[in-house]
């Protein structure tokens, strides 16, 4: 049977990277809890509101895949306000669109991120610079998944020196490589409501069952072991230097990443607060 042609959709299109609010949720992406439009699907779909944020905080995320960092930007978003910007996330959403709804530029990321390599430089230093907009809301902001290389750190810095938008630090997850490879092969998400499982540590009741919606679980292309060990030696070779790019700006905060999720927040807010009160 011949394709079907892609119905004509009332696009909002800025350059490449836009998504359509519609196409999101009929995916079955519930919306998070947060509105994060104009980060998922470009500057044309603003976001309804902007989040109450209780301690004004501008922070980049760093460490390893697999330590954590999604879960500690959604609950510091819980505890600071602040929108959760993950890169991640936007290639994601853009997975989920049917391949003629894809532009080039998406279709090229999407082959990376499921081969497990990083998108290169230039299609994400410009999607994220299409949504420069969300850098400069007073939501704040926790960046999750970008920078991941100095060439996207250096992009980043002038993009905020440009908005006159000032990093509040970068926050940097510290975990041992046999423990972040056994959490990333035992993580199953629901495909319907993306809530995150893990086989051992966190079983949902019924096995391959969401817990909330029943959804299906499935385990994500690039947490299939031969693409963990591709993600783990970019994180090395590109990653890392980043650590001392942001030191070097004063911007560093190490944080150790054993222990539950909520301690690991904890931990994390209790040191942003030291900073805070030092540079005071
Ligand atoms: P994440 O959810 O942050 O682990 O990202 C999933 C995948 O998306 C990565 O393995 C990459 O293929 C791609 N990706 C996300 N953010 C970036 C980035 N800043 N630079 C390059 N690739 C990225």
């Amino acid at each position: 049977m011949a394709d079907k042609p892609c119905p004509p959709r009332s696009r909002i299109g800025v350059a490449n990277f836009t998504l359509d609010r519609a196409v999101v949720v009929i995916d079955g992406m519930t919306p998070s809890p947060h509105d994060r439009s104009a980060w998922l699907q470009g500057p044309a779909s603003p976001c309804d509101s902007v989040p109450r944020v209780n301690q004004p905080r501008r922070l980049v995320l760093l460490g390893a895949p697999g330590v954590g960092k999604g879960t500690q930007a959604d609950l510091l978003h819980r505890v600071l306000g602040a929108c959760h910007l993950s890169t991640g996330d936007v290639f994601r959403a853009a997975g989920s669109l049917s391949e003629c709804e894809q532009s080039p530029a998406m279709k090229q990321a999407l082959g990376y991120m499921r081969r497990g390599e990083l998108v290169p430089d230039a299609i994400v230093c410009e999607m994220v610079r299409e949504r420069s907009e969300c850098l400069h809301c007073r939501g704040c902001f926790i960046l999750d998944g970008f920078p991941r290389t100095l060439g996207q750190a250096e992009s980043l810095k002038e993009l905020l020196d440009g908005e006159g938008v000032m990093l509040t630090a970068a926050v940097n997850y510290d975990l041992a490589t046999s423990e972040i490879v056994a959490r990333l092969a035992g993580r199953r998400t629901c495909e319907k409501c993306r809530t995150v499982y893990h086989v051992t540590e966190r079983a949902p009741k019924v096995a391959d069952r969401c817990d909330r919606c029943d959804g299906k679980l499935f385990q994500r292309e690039d947490d299939r072991p031969e693409s963990i060990r591709v993600r783990l030696e970019a994180y090395d070779r590109s990653t890392a230097p980043l650590i001392k790019f942001y030191r070097d700006l004063g911007l560093l905060v190490h944080i150790t990443a054993t222990g539950s999720a909520d301690e690991i927040c904890a931990r994390t807010i209790s040191a942003l607060a030291v900073r805070a009160i030092r540079s005071a």
